[in-house]
This record gives structure tokens, sequence and C-alpha cells, in this order.
């Protein structure tokens, strides 16, 4: 018997079992081409929620322009708030830097923390069936 009552639990580590979950729900929808990377709330890389990795250089891209400012070709900085569920995104030499990616990774990361903190994940995804 184990019941998942997230509410109010200040801890910074709400989720054990719901995140593997997610995760190999995501990747599956992914290879089959159901759900967009940049959608996802789960990172395959680093096998945690988007919000708790996306500081990583690794989800840097100055193609694609994921954290990247490309005035000034410099690595945007992250700024995530687990209790208010704010999260930012900025240029360190311009102070701006948005981009449509770096927007989309912006409402993943919200999105990631809404579902950590164990609130409905479907909310922010549309229904393809
Ligand atoms: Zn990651
Ligand atoms: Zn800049």
């Amino acid at each position: 018997m184990n019941t998942t009552t997230l509410a109010l639990n200040p801890r910074p580590n709400p989720v054990s079992r719901a995140l593997p979950v997610l995760l190999a729900m995501e990747d599956d929808a992914e290879d089959v081409g159901r759900l967009a990377p940049d959608d996802r709330l789960t990172c395959h890389v680093h096998g945690r929620w988007i919000h708790q990795c996306v500081a990583s250089p690794l989800h840097v891209n100055p193609v694609t322009r994921h954290r990247w400012c490309r005035s000034c070709a410099t690595a945007l900085t992250v700024s995530v708030d687990e209790l208010s569920g704010a999260v930012t995104m900025s240029c360190p030499r311009c102070g701006r830097g948005e981009s449509a990616a770096s927007t989309r990774l912006i409402a993943a990361c919200r999105a990631s923390l809404a579902a950590a903190r164990g609130r409905s994940v479907t909310a922010s995804r549309q229904s393809a069936a």
C-alpha cells in the first residue's frame, strides 16, 4: 500500500516513482513521433526532470538556440525557483537573449516543475488522440 501524498511536502525531492515512469513514457512517445523533444518534461540524457538539469551545458544549443543568446554568442543563465515555480532564462551579457526555442524550454521546465510536485502532467499537453 503506497499512496502518494505529496501535498505540502516541502522536501526538494518529492518524486521517486513518477519520474522513471514518465521518462519511459516520454521516450516511447518521442520514438513514435507523438511527442516533440522540446515538449518533454523529462531529460533522457540526464534521467531527470527537465527543470533539474536544464542548467547543464548539454542543454545549450547554438543551432536551435535553446538557452543561447545569438547576439552575444553566450549561453543563457537559468534560474529555477522550485517554490514559486518560476523559471527564467536570460543572457548574462545583455540580459535578454530570448528565442522561440528557449521560450519552449521554459514552458517545459514549468510543466516539469508542476509534474514533479505531483500535479497533473496532462494539463499542459495537447491530447493527440
Ligand atoms: Zn538534461
Ligand atoms: Zn546576450
